[in-house]
This record gives structure tokens, C-alpha cells and sequence, in this order.
């Protein structure tokens, strides 16, 4: 009716959609009825500044779509999701909590980017992504690179899944080595996309992996896969930790005690040979949380790797208080450790706290002998990097172990 109506009265008329940006925090931890409750705060909120020809609607879940009619400049609907924004900044209270919510908006308006509901409100949606991309609590205007953008997200996204069904991922092994004799005592698992000939990298995919949800069921192979062959390197005699990194999605959402249970029974595999990777940022936003999570799979069998450590907030205390087995030195302090004498020290202390709180330590990224040759002068760790060997296939790792078995039998 809106746009009908345009085309016969001047103006244009604007879209929003608007996403609550932690409206499921707040009902896992206040239960649904306060959930429901400051679902009903916010649309009173928003209706209160609203005029009266406008429409508001709520989509569903914590979605709220908005119609602007007669709008005379575009930028009068810029000071509207401003004033949208500000008003879901006070605080909502349940009983006697008092809790904060904020807010992503995004914008189109009709005639400049379309003249159809379904084009509009997809625009709208788009432009909505975008300002929760940017980090949320802001708006942003639909302009047509988004949606490019959104066509070439939706396009990798399918390939990944038809990829995932015909078997096009894989996993590659990059040795853990020990800095005192150089044996071979892990390898972490990283993926690679095998995609109409190209092998790709797991950081063209691995975001969108993780945006669209896909990275749960792509999780789920790599810890399948990683399990296997687990058993295999088992059966065969070798002592070999296998790591996988977890994404942040997978942690916060995904059942991993349950994934975990079906790949090693699956597989047949005991525990004690997985690490998981995980980084600070997934255990800074609930504490609480992710000493339960980490709890319940460590029960399991499992151990923990703290990974790109040096690059976060690297606080020790809460180490201490989750149960890491161990750091991963980042490899960007790995890299300076030769030319500057700054990043030499720091990576000298966090080797000595992690001893000291009995930690074990992975140097990222060693590339060069005289790398090396410091590292070595701090003491026990283990070692990862091109200088003893790229992310490689598997069977290439397997030749790998035979010849460093060999090197250690004739040291000479
Ligand atoms: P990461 O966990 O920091 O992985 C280490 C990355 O450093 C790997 O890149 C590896 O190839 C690279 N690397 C190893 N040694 C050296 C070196 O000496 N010099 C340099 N410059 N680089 C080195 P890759 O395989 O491209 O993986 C990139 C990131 O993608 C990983 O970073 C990890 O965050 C993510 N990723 C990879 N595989 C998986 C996976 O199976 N699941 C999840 N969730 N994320 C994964
Ligand atoms: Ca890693």
C-alpha cells in the first residue's frame, strides 16, 4: 500500500530492520517470560517514536521491521535510527536486574534502491548485516555493493555446502615438533578446500563458515576426520597429539561433548590424544560459561591449547582458573624475536610463567634457524612452523615422520 501510495503523493518512504543485539543472552539468562517481557518494552519504545501514518512490525524472533511514510530527506532517516538506537540505551530491569540492550539498523529507501517489497526488505536485511558486521549498535543505508556482496556470500555459501556433500574439504597435518630433539610429538589439523581444481585457505572460508552457521556441520567433520585419523596413527604405534581448532561458533553453540562423544565412539578412538585450539576472545565474554563447556570436555579427554597467545588480553590468572594444558605463542612475536629485543623478552616471560604455572609451550610460525636458535635458548617447548614444515597432506606427513625417525636414529 506504502509504495502505491508513493507513486502518487510526493516523498519516499525508508525501511528499517532492526536486530537486538544480545537478545539471546538475555533470555538464556533471565528465562523467556523476561525475554518476552523486554520484547514488549522495546516495541513500546520504538512505537513511542514513531508518527502516526508509520508501521512497525515485529518479524519474529528479536526482528523488528519499520516503515517510514512521506519521508521528505533521506537523512531525516538517519536522525530516526539515531533516536531507535537511544532509546533501547536506557535500561530494561527485570524485577530488580537491570539490563542493557542495543541495536543494529538497517536501511533502504524506496524509490532510490527499489520499487519492490521483497527487493526493499531484502535490501533493508542486508544493510542490517552490515551495521552488525561493523560491530552493531549503529545503523547503516543499503547501497548496492552490499548486496553483490550479500549475492556472493549466498553463492560461496551453497558451494560450501555442495562441497561438504561431495567431499571437497580435507585435512592437512603440520607437524608439533620437540625444540631438544627435534621428534615429531603432534600435528594440528588445519583444513583446505578443494573447489574446481583451487586448493583454498581456511581464511576465505572459515568467516562465512562461521556467519552462516555452515562451520557446525563443517566442524563436525574436521572433528571426525581428526578422530580417524587419530585411530590410525593409535594403532600404528605412534604417540601423536592431534589439535583442532574450535571457532568461536562452535564453542559458544554447538553441543561439543555430544560431537565429541559420536566422533570418538564413531571412530573407536580413546581419549587423551585431542587438543582443542581455542582462543581468549571465546572464554572473555562468559567466564562462567566456558569453565563449564571446558569442564565437561575435559571429562572427556581433552586438553586445551590457549591459541594466537600474546595477541589478546593473555591474562594468566584466568589460564590458571580453566585448565589450559598449554600456550601457543603467536607467531607474529615469533616472527620479531630475532631483530627486536622487546619481543624477545616478552616471549622469555610467557615461557617462564607457563612453566612456572606448568604449562607446556608451542612456538607458531618459526621460520628461520636463528629463530630457532633463541627459542632454544629458553628452555623446553615444542615447535611449529615452515622451518620444519608447512600444513602438508597426510601422507606427505606420514613421510615426514619416517624421515624424522630416521634423522633421530642417525643423529648424524
Ligand atoms: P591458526 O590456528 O593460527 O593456524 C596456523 C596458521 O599458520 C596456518 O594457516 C598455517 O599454515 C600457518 N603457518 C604455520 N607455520 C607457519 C610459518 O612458519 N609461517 C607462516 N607465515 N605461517 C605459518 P592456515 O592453515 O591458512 O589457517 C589459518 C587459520 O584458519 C588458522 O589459524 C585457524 O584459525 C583457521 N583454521 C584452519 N583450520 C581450521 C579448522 O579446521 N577449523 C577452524 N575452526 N579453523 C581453522
Ligand atoms: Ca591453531
Amino acid at each position: 500500500m506504502a509504495l502505491a501510495r508513493m507513486k502518487r503523493t510526493p516523498g519516499k518512504l525508508a525501511l528499517l530492520y532492526l536486530d537486538l543485539d544480545n537478545f539471546k543472552h538475555i533470555n538464556d539468562a533471565f528465562g523467556h517470560t523476561a525475554g518476552d517481557n523486554l520484547l514488549i518494552e522495546v516495541a513500546g519504545r520504538l512505537a513511542s517514536l514513531l508518527r502516526p501514518g508509520d508501521t512497525m512490525a515485529r518479524l519474529g524472533g528479536d526482528e523488528f521491521l519499520i516503515l517510514l511514510n512521506e519521508v521528505e530527506h533521506i537523512d531525516d532517516v538517519g536522525l530516526v535510527a539515531v533516536r531507535l538506537i537511544d532509546s533501547l540505551k536506557k535500561p530494561f530491569f527485570c524485577g530488580e536486574i537491570e539490563y542493557f540492550v542495543t541495536s543494529s539498523i538497517g536501511i533502504t529507501v524506496a524509490p532510490e534502491d527499489g520499487r519492490d517489497a521483497v527487493s526493499l526488505v531484502k535490501y533493508a536485511d542486508n544493510a542490517m548485516y552490515r551495521a552488525i558486521s561493523l560491530g552493531r549498535n549503529n545503523y547503516q543505508f543499503f547501497t548496492p555493493e552490499l548486496d553483490i556482496q550479500a549475492h556472493q556470500r549466498i553463492s560461496l555459501e551453497m558451494k560450501m555446502r555442495k562441497g561438504l556433500e561431495r567431499d571437497e574439504f580435507e585435512l592437512f597435518y603440520q607437524p608439533l615438533v620437540n625444540i631438544t630433539d627435534g621428534e615429531i610429538v603432534g600435528a594440528e589439523a588445519l583444513v583446505r578446500w578443494r573447489h574446481e581444481g583451487e586448493l583454498i585457505s581456511p581464511d576465505a572460508f572459515i568467516p562465512l563458515a562461521e556467519d552462516s552457521g555452515l562451520i557446525l556441520s563443517l566442524g563436525e567433520w574436521i572433528m571426525r576426520t581428526a578422530a580417524r585419523q587419530a585411530k590410525k596413527w593409535q594403532e600404528a604405534g605412534l604417540d601423536l597429539g592431534i589439535s583442532v581448532n574450535i571457532s568461536s561458533r562452535q564453542f559458544a553453540g554447538q553441543d561439543l561433548v555430544a560431537l565429541l562423544r559420536k566422533a570418538m565412539t564413531a571412530e573407536g578412538l580413546e581419549p587423551g590424544r585431542l587438543y582443542f585450539e581455542i582462543t581468549e576472545s571465546m572464554i572473555m565474554g562468559d567466564l562462567t560459561k566456558a569453565q563449564r563447556i571446558m569442564g565437561a570436555l575435559r571429562r572427556e579427554g581433552v586438553k586445551f591449547y590457549l591459541d594466537d597467545f600474546g595477541t589478546g588480553y593473555s591474562s594468566l590468572s584466568y589460564i590458571k582458573r580453566l585448565h589450559i594444558d598449554g600456550l601457543k605463542i603467536d607467531r607474529s612475536f615469533v616472527k620479531d624475536i630475532v631483530d627486536d629485543l622487546d619481543t624477545r623478552a616478552i616471549v622469555s616471560v610467557i615461557v617462564s610463567l607457563a612453566r612456572i604455572l606448568n604449562l607446556s609451550i608451542v612456538a607458531e610460525g618459526v621460520e628461520t634457524d636463528a629463530q630457532l636458535h633463541i627459542l632454544s635458548g629458553m628452555g623446553d617447548m615444542l615447535i611449529q612452523g615452515y622451518l620444519i614444515s608447512p600444513p602438508v597432506p597426510v601422507q606427505q606427513f606420514q613421510t615426514l615422520l619416517v624421515e624424522r625417525q630416521g634423522d633421530r636414529a642417525h643423529p648424524e
